[in-house]
């Protein structure tokens, strides 16, 4: 019997809260060298201390984008990090350019902040957070076999 059901928090905050505890060495989430291709508009690259590489697109971030708003709406509608949404999918396909980045900054030493071409910018990109959703090979298959 374990004493953390007097806790009361819903399904959804304990799965957070219990990735969040899993904390990652302190190489894993220390960025080496970090590459945002803002001009090219294709994406960000991380070469962490630990020898690891991680990459995404700007549209993979940008439906992964972790502020509270856009975590929620996910949750709602079961939309996996990263993918997204089925309808905007569409229309963004036939009609507009890929949402991109117009402006990037650094939060202190822990985190990157984008300003998206579709007017959204309130999302902190933590090293912690973006290492979590490396899409790598050795870390994909990891992750889908949790859920
Ligand atoms: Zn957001
Ligand atoms: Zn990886």
């Amino acid at each position: 019997m374990s004493h953390e059901g007097i806790r009361i928090v819903d399904a959804e905050q304990a799965r957070r809260e219990d990735s969040e505890h899993k904390s990652l060495p302190t190489g894993a989430v220390t960025p080496n060298k970090v590459r945002v291709k803002k001009t090219e508009g294709t994406g960000v690259e991380i070469d962490w201390k630990d020898g690891h590489h991680s990459s995404w697109t700007f549209a993979w971030l940008r439906n992964a984008c972790p502020c509270a708003t856009c975590h929620e709406e996910r949750e709602k509608t079961g939309r996996p990090v990263g993918l997204a949404k089925p309808k905007e999918q569409t229309l963004l396909v036939m009609y507009e350019a890929p949402v991109r980045p117009i402006d990037v900054t650094s939060v202190g030493k822990y985190a990157l902040k984008f300003k998206w071409s579709d007017g959204h910018e309130s999302g902190i990109y933590s090293w912690d957070y973006l290492r979590r959703v490396c899409q790598c090979e050795a870390c994909r298959p990891e992750r889908a076999s949790t859920s």
